[in-house]
């Protein structure tokens, strides 16, 4: 990957590339400033550039059970770790499965799901005030939710698909970092991840009614009927509107215009690979 020249849907700087320097190559990420700006976390948002996979895999997978050979897996953690200034050892993995479980880590935790079997299912949400551990969610269209508390230092991180997005996920994590950090809504930095856009993300009559009962009021905001039962959703909109209606203020939302299906060359997309295709990794880590 000699360059990474991303496809946009507006002009906002709302996203960065950083090429992270490996001892050989480098390791490209995005990341928000609207997170670094509170000076509390690590983050990053991962591209297929900087890993040692290859194929479909090609380059930085980060799924152990899509096919992909385990030993390029394990150099491509290592390359990550490297990033967070650590090593393998410090992830806590996601067990994904498009519920709405989030699960408070700790250090007790580290290593679950790349050096040590999860012994946890289900959980697609993570949440911590420990220093060091590296929360691990992992993607390829569906959305990746981003939350700072600075006052409680506490962080969460939560995959939401349409599944996920129609339980509201993002306000399920909150509710989650109120009860184990005492979290105030308002004090909360959020960033929605890169993920699929409205243009590339053509749902069923099923999927649009679900979202039509949940979300009654915003139905113009966030689907598009185009006839013969096909609707475009919005998951970007959608996770917005979850997140503010949850407390989030608007200068502390961050949201995506990188879309992972205008990008499938950078970054993974399911729809566009037709399921051919590794996983990106959201990671984020309060600074030891
Ligand atoms: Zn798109």
């Amino acid at each position: 990957m000699e360059y990474m020249d991303f496809k946009k849907k507006d002009d906002r700087e709302v996203l960065q590339l950083e090429r992270f320097p490996l001892e050989k190559g480098e390791l490209p990420v995005l990341h928000y400033p609207l997170l670094d700006a509170c000076g509390m976390v690590k983050h990053c948002f991962t591209t297929r550039g900087g890993g040692a996979s290859k194929g479909m895999f090609e380059s930085l997978n980060l799924s152990f059970t899509r096919g992909d050979d385990e030993a390029d897996v394990q150099e491509n953690y290592a390359r990550v770790a490297s990033f967070f200034g650590t090593d393998k050892t410090q992830f806590v993995c996601s067990d994904q499965t498009h519920t709405t479980n989030v699960r408070r880590v700790g250090k007790e935790d580290a290593g679950y799901g790349v050096t040590r079997p999860r012994p946890y299912k289900d959980v697609d949400g993570l949440v911590t005030d420990e220093p060091g551990i590296i929360l691990s969610t992992f993607y390829a269209d569906c959305v990746p939710l981003f939350f700072v508390d600075p006052v409680h230092r506490a962080i969460g991180l939560s995959h939401s698909g349409w599944r996920g997005t129609v339980g509201r996920m993002g306000a399920v994590t909150l509710s989650v970092m109120q009860r184990e950090f005492h979290t105030r809504p308002e004090d909360v930095l959020a960033a929605v991840g890169p993920s699929i856009c409205q243009d590339c993300y053509e749902v069923s009559e099923d999927v649009a009614d679900a979202f039509y009962k949940e979300f009654q009021g915003h139905e113009r905001e966030i689907l598009l009927e185009k006839g013969n039962g096909k609707y475009q959703l919005d998951l970007w909109k959608t996770n917005e509107i979850i997140l503010r209606e949850a407390g989030v203020i608007p200068e502390h939302l961050a949201v995506t215009n990188i879309c992972t299906c205008c990008n499938s060359r950078l970054l993974f997309s399911h729809r566009a690979s037709h399921g051919k295709r590794g996983n990106l990794g959201a990671f984020m880590q309060i600074h030891v």
